[in-house]
């Protein structure tokens, strides 16, 4: 057998389990993440665009020279713009404003077309990127709306893939899973896989504060209306088909100040560069286990890199600017850019 990959795709998934030794020192749980952002395109998506792309090919709904469609607040299409670079589709994609230039830039290298919808619009308005998304899909020939929301195939490749790779890095020893939901396919895959293991396995979902998904979990209505937030590609305004809240055992509200704060703390200690919703992850399933009395092994999914966030969670200034950051504390941060005279300088004080 050739030890070379015939294309980039068949280099998604398997990703390493790796254990948190260095942020909660004085835990008694272990904590694991499923470190995502080491697939291809940099996020856990690449799992899913592969599979319903592929499943789409099978079923006739996408054929040679057909244009894959999606609305996306950015990973979803970069796995699908690899998908679509490999096997020669064109890709659109529509995505919300707030999201980062890194995002845009990275669909527009794969050749895919980039269009920016407002932000804080109803699902339902005609403007919002998934109104848009569907207006296209009506209007081009050959046209695959790929619906990540609610197709199944999203919540199955979890199931296939996901699931069963953190079942075996963990020997079956996993008490609690926990991950934000954008689309919900995910925690309802990895929930079904893990629970049909042990039933025992808990699964909890962290949700941005402003996002519905809490609400519609504990009181089966909205309580708080949808609210903005800054962390990207977690929580809804809508319920998915792709959130199974059956499947879910708990939900805990993290705010973008404690998700910024340890997504920044998690690079520095851990060396893992993950994007804000894995450090949201990581403040659910602290929250989560304060309720536990036993010590339990935790295993949080880390989707994404934050290499898409240098503008962002990892630029002092816009977190200073959107007030995540205190402006005093960036005056003597060790980390701070200096010229070499300024260095120097420094060096004398001491
Ligand atoms: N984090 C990020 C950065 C994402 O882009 C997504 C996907 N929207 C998720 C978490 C959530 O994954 P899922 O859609 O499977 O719920």
């Amino acid at each position: 057998m050739s030890k070379y990959y015939k294309n980039i795709l068949e280099t998604v998934g398997h990703t390493p389990m790796v254990q948190l030794k260095h942020i909660f020192p004085n835990s008694k749980h272990n904590y694991f993440a499923k470190v995502e952002y080491l697939n291809p395109g940099g996020s856990i998506k690449d799992r899913v665009a592969v599979a319903m792309i592929e499943d789409a090919e099978r079923r006739g709904d996408l054929k040679p020279g057909g244009t894959i469609i999606e609305a996306t607040s950015g990973n979803t299409g970069v796995g699908l713009a690899l998908v679509g670079a490999v096997k020669g589709y064109k890709c659109i994609f529509t995505m919300p404003e707030k999201m980062s230039e890194e995002k845009r830039a990275i669909l527009r290298a794969y050749g895919a077309r980039v269009v920016i919808t407002p932000s804080s619009v109803e699902p339902d308005h005609p403007m919002s990127h998934y109104s848009v998304a569907k207006k296209f899909a009506q209007e081009i020939p050959g046209a695959f709306l790929v619906n990540q929301f609610h197709n199944p195939d999203n919540p199955k490749r979890h199931y296939e893939t996901t699931g069963p790779e953190i079942w075996d890095q963990m020997e079956g020893k996993v008490d609690m899973l926990v991950g934000g939901a954008g689309t919900g396919g995910t925690l309802s895959g990895c929930a079904k896989f893990l629970k049909e293991k042990n039933p025992q396995v808990k699964v909890i979902c962290a949700d941005p504060i402003g996002s519905i998904l809490y609400d519609l979990y504990y009181h089966k209505k909205i309580v708080d209306p949808p609210g903005s937030y800054k962390v990207e590609g977690v929580g809804e305004d809508m319920l998915p088909d792709n959130v199974h809240l059956n499947m879910y055992d708990g939900f805990f509200k993290v705010s973008d100040q404690e998700a910024f704060d340890i997504t920044r703390e998690l690079v520095a200690k851990e060396g893992l560069l993950v994007g804000p919703s894995s450090g949201l992850a990581l403040v659910g399933a602290v929250k989560a286990a304060e309720k536990l009395e036993k010590p339990a092994n935790i295993v949080v999914i880390f989707p994404d890199s934050g290499r898409a966030y240098l503008s962002k969670a990892f630029n002092d200034k816009w977190m200073v600017e959107n007030g995540l950051l205190d402006a005093e504390d960036t005056k003597n941060a060790f980390n701070r850019v200096l010229t070499a005279e300024e260095a120097l300088a420094d060096l004398k004080k001491k």
